[in-house]
């Protein structure tokens, strides 16, 4: 918000410096230029989230971001979804993206590509039929992945760049340190909303990095923008 605020009374600035120094055609120039910089100076950076949605703390992080206008990108467990089809619902409504975690965060290995293929396309079944929106992309539990599915499956696998381990610690400040610290344009940024910490640490990220002219997107914005 004080990002966006902060961009409004530059640009505001700008235009009332355009109007005094410049003759009309070169003042509208000048005015258009500004507020395109505007739009388009913010660094992308994105939030993500794995393992949900969970029936309490899912709802806590989606009423904060909501409040702070955030799109985060949630990769959710099937399992999950069946419980609390309501979350994804939701999610969805407010323009997040969802994407694929398994069925029940089945691990790939050598023997069981067959099982696992089947736990994505039944979870990306569910969530088409909440969202009415295609899933592609997939969050491989661990980051085991097999590039044959990317064809078979027409799905894209989602890594990370910044992992402050919040589910080994309830350290909300140790949290959010560890990731503005190494935050950085187009960084994706792995979560679990399934703890309380996480949801505090992941508002109090939003803040801080809202305020050093971050923008948060969903995922598909940084691979394909
Ligand atoms: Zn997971």
């Amino acid at each position: 918000m004080i990002s966006v605020r902060s961009k409004l009374l530059r640009t505001g600035i700008l235009l009332a410096a355009a109007v005094i120094l410049c003759v009309p055609g070169i003042m509208n120039y000048r005015a258009e230029a500004a507020a395109a910089n505007a739009m388009t100076d913010s660094k992308k950076i994105a939030l993500t989230f794995d393992d949900g949605p969970h029936p309490y703390y899912t709802e806590q992080l989606l009423d904060g971001l909501k409040e702070r206008g955030v799109h985060a990108t949630f990769f959710v467990m099937g399992k999950h979804v069946e419980l609390y089809p309501e979350l994804i619902e939701r999610m969805s409504e407010e323009g997040h993206l969802i994407g694929n975690h398994t069925y029940s965060h089945m691990q790939l290995s050598k023997d069981n590509g067959d099982a696992f293929r089947e736990e994505l396309v039944k979870t990306n079944e569910m969530i088409e039929k909440l969202t009415g929106q295609e899933v592609q992309y997939v969050r491989p539990p661990y980051g085991t992945w097999d590039k044959k599915f990317e064809k078979e499956l027409n799905m894209f696998p989602v890594l990370w760049t910044i992992d402050p381990l919040d589910w080994c610690s309830d350290n909300v400040a140790c949290i959010v340190r560890n990731v503005t610290a190494k935050a950085e344009e187009n960084a994706i940024i792995l979560m679990h909303d399934e703890y309380k910490s996480t949801v505090t640490a992941a508002l109090q990220i939003v803040d801080a990095l809202q305020e050093e002219g971050y923008e948060f997107v969903t995922v598909d914005e940084l691979l394909f923008d």
